[in-house]
């Protein structure tokens, strides 16, 4: 299709009200979906965008400086100057910004920017494994607990009330939009402070680190109960953030030149001895936290030997 947005300005007025680039973004977004649908049909047919379904937010962007900074707001094609709570200052040039309503009522607006960034690699002196933990999302090699926060766990019988009280409210009424917002913002809220606590945590461990080594695991499979035997708990997994922990260690490594390393997941972790080699398969059964080596003698916590496999496993991989 070589349609442009332009010509259905006349039969939908309403075109007229956002900048060009946005709807150029628009018609680019629907043709990755058109090609994404004739590469594999399992990807579906494009679907219109529903009101309820979809998240509101559209794309633009900077043209000789039609999307710019101005003190503390950000001047955007066509509606102007708005007002930002900034959380920290822009450098290089901006290039693209989506601004975003979220189900909360709260507007959103990311900033991609464009600078030189000159990564000098940094020979690694630190290593560090983690042991993905389900409780806690993780244990080191260096006997460290993630003790990480189940926001949403805790939340949830707040949540439970409201949502009761959201399905006996009346639709329609002001009292159930009230409430959907209610709902919507300790969502947002639980997102929010799981997101920071991982920024926070993996900021950390990469200025302490030159090189960590995680086991690069499948929590799709995992939450979908396929390995019962091993993991179980779906809920328990999707809370824990693994996944997007793991993504934000990559990036914020790579930034400053440092090294992520994913070892195998079929690679015994917790069955080796981390001081001999030696591999003893009756560490399989969950349930045995502690073991003591039948071949050199040395005692093991199941969860810290484990990572301290994975982060021996990590260097060789590096090297
Ligand atoms: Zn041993």
């Amino acid at each position: 299709m070589n349609n442009t947005p332009a010509q259905y300005k006349e039969e939908f007025e309403w075109l007229k009200e956002v900048d060009s680039l946005a709807l150029a973004n628009a018609q680019l977004h629907l043709n990755d979906a058109y090609k994404n649908f004739w590469s594999n049909k399992k990807n579906g047919f494009p679907k219109f965008k529903s009101k309820k379904r979809n998240k509101n937010s559209y794309s633009t962007n900077n043209q000789k400086g039609s999307v710019r900074i101005e003190g503390n707001k950000i001047k955007l094609p066509k509606i102007g100057l708005v007002k930002l709570e900034m959380h920290r200052q822009i450098e290089g040039k901006i290039k693209t910004v989506t601004i975003s309503k979220a189900p909360s009522g709260k507007y959103y607006i990311s900033i991609l920017v464009e600078y030189e960034n000159q990564i000098l690699p940094i020979v690694p002196r630190k290593f560090l494994g983690l042991d993905y933990a389900m409780n806690g999302l993780y244990v080191s090699s260096d006997g460290e607990c993630a003790n990480y926060p189940k926001y949403f766990r805790l939340a949830q019988k707040k949540l439970a009330r409201i949502q009761r009280k959201f399905s006996r409210s009346k639709k329609l009424s002001k009292n159930h939009e009230k409430l959907r917002i209610r709902l919507s913002r300790i969502h947002e809220k639980i997102a929010n402070r799981r997101r920071d606590f991982l920024h926070k945590l993996s900021a950390k461990l990469v200025s302490e680190y030159d090189l960590i080594a995680i086991e690069d695991l499948n929590m799709q499979a995992m939450s979908k109960k396929k390995h019962g035997r091993r993991f179980s708990f779906g809920k328990s997994i999707l809370d824990n953030g693994w996944g997007m922990f793991t993504q934000i260690l990559e990036y914020k490594s790579h930034w400053m030149g440092k090294n992520l390393v994913r070892v195998d997941r079929f690679y015994p972790s917790s069955q080796l001895c981390s001081c001999c080699g030696y591999q003893n398969s009756e560490t399989k059964d969950l349930s045995v936290r502690e073991w003591k080596c039948p071949e050199c003698g040395s005692q093991h916590d199941r969860d810290i030997n484990a990572a301290i496999n994975i982060r021996n496993e990590g260097m060789r991989i590096f090297a």
